[in-house]
């Protein structure tokens, strides 16, 4: 998973993204096999890497689930 990285930032992509628009985290490869829209709501690159979210909520797992909610703020 490591060579992937983000379409605008470049940033490099860990295996779970989590989406700004629907809170949903899905699998890096699935965002990018759909084109970068997100494969929950369809939202174009909305994207953090779940390392990131967890940056803000601790408590959130290592490893999420598919298509799961996170609320970022709540
Ligand atoms: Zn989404």
């Amino acid at each position: 998973m490591g060579g992937i990285r983000h379409p605008f930032t470049l940033k490099r992509l860990a295996a779970f993204s989590w989406c700004f628009h629907c809170e949903r985290v899905n699998k890096t490869a699935a965002w990018l096999s759909n084109g970068w829209e997100c494969p929950s709501c369809g939202a174009y690159a909305e994207l953090w890497t779940w390392g990131d979210v967890r940056k803000i909520v601790s408590s959130y797992p290592g490893v999420p689930t598919v298509g799961g909610l996170y609320a970022l703020y709540r």
